[in-house]
């Protein structure tokens, strides 16, 4: 039985802004037995055509998914756990947590300081430029969200500020193919948690500045100041209504065209070794253009910055599951989807078994590999 607080699909319904496309190219939206199939596999779907593509896969697999049944409580019991919910209780042996990684938006504290004149919005309260009051807004942080709607609301008129942290930069295009066909066809999509060092960093790495757009723009920070996006440094502190960035800009460029580079490489190595016929010559791009100067202070009283929107990243919300398995950061301890409690398991977070796991073609894999583990733990009882 599946339990839903919405309807199938929530998260793409409720959670997103109006212009959002998934940056991930139609083919590689694909579900256990269920993929694309329309004539546009290069394009990346509107937020109605994700809406569509899930619920058409739940109707076509017949899930039993009850819906508008909030889990107020998962506690354990001798024989498995009790399950509170909106729409009565329930027992079973196994559970599988699959409420998404993306609960809350990650809002710093430091936002507790902004001055009350300055509107603060997150992803999930945006839905386009005209809920924002006129005049400038300072977006803090520069992965996928940040970029994207930097982006937008530039475009809207408003003058923009953008705060840049750790960032993964990707072209959107590389040697004539989509940049994750290149992290697909390579491995480096495929690479397992057990085989990473660094899992913990690794699990907290920021997404890539990309955007689905039908002409595949790159949507990176050269392009964004190309417009006329001003970039400052990491928001450090906001002090007497005055936020203070970071001086260290250009490193954290020099660092990501790095990490760019290195990828770019892995990429044509293995381009190399397969021998792939086919494809463009290797290309390199420009480095990240850093400001002469960037501004290391902007104050938030003077009416310039009229909202702030805090691009800062999500996290999941585990305020329902009455069992001791959250850490100290409120992230879920778990061994590839294995939770640290007999029978429970979990599936969509990052990194979870793979490097894909967080992303819609990352369910297929790991599934199949917690089901495997359930079914032993249900057949005999810990595997
Ligand atoms: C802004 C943004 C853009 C993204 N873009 C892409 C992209 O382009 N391509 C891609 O592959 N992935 C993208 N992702 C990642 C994407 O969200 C995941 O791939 C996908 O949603 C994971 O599905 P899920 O079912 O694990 O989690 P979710 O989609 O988060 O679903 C979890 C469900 O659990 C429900 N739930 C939570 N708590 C409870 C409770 N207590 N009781 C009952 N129900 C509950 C929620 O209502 C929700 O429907 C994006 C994520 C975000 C935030």
């Amino acid at each position: 039985m599946i339990l839903e607080r919405g309807e199938v699909a929530n998260s793409w319904r409720r959670e997103r802004w109006d212009s959002l496309r998934l940056l991930t190219p139609n083919w590689q939206s694909r579900l256990p037995g269920y993929r694309y199939e329309g004539t546009d596999p290069d394009g990346y779907m509107t937020m109605g055509e994700v809406i569509d593509f899930i619920t058409r896969y739940s109707v076509a697999c017949n899930s039993p998914v009850r819906t508008h049944t909030t889990v107020t409580s998962v506690r354990q019991t001798a024989v498995g756990y009790h399950v509170a919910t909106s729409n009565g209780d329930l027992g079973c042996r196994t559970v599988v947590l699959a409420s998404g990684a993306c609960n809350v938006p990650s809002v710093p504290s430091l936002g507790a300081a902004v001055p009350a004149s300055v509107q603060c919005f997150t992803p999930f309260d945006y839905r386009n430029p005209n809920r924002l009051p006129e005049g400038g807004v300072l977006i803090v942080g520069a992965s996928a969200t940040g970029v994207q709607l930097a982006d937008e609301i530039y475009r809207s008129g408003r003058p923009v500020t953008l705060s840049v942290g750790e960032h993964v930069r990707l072209p959107r295009t590389y040697r004539g193919r989509d940049v994750l066909w290149w992290m697909d066809a390579s491995g480096v999509w495929n690479q397992r948690y057990d085989e990473i060092d660094d899992l913990t960093r690794a699990r907290r790495l920021p997404s890539p500045q990309l955007v689905g757009t039908p002409v595949r723009t790159t949507l990176d920070l050269n392009a964004l100041s190309g417009i006329g996006v001003e970039l400052v440094g990491r928001l450090s502190a906001v002090r007497d209504g005055v936020a203070l960035f970071s001086g260290g800009l250009r490193n954290q460029f020099a660092l990501a065209d790095l990490k760019m580079v290195r990828l770019l490489d892995t990429f044509d190595e293995w381009a190399c070794t397969s021998r792939q016929g086919s494809l463009a010559p290797p290309e390199r791009f420009e480095p990240t253009r850093a400001p002469a100067s960037a501004r290391l202070s902007l104050d938030l009283r003077n009416g310039q910055i009229r909202s702030i929107l805090w691009a800062t990243g999500f996290r999941p919300e585990y305020g329902w599951l009455d069992v001791p398995v959250i850490d100290h950061k409120g992230l879920l301890r778990h061994d590839g989807g294995v939770v640290d409690a007999p029978g429970m398991y979990a599936l969509g977070l990052p990194l979870l078994r793979r490097r894909k796991s967080s992303f819609i073609h990352g369910a297929e894999d790991d599934a199949r590999d917690v089901v495997d583990h359930l079914a032993r733990y249900l057949a005999g009882g810990r595997p």
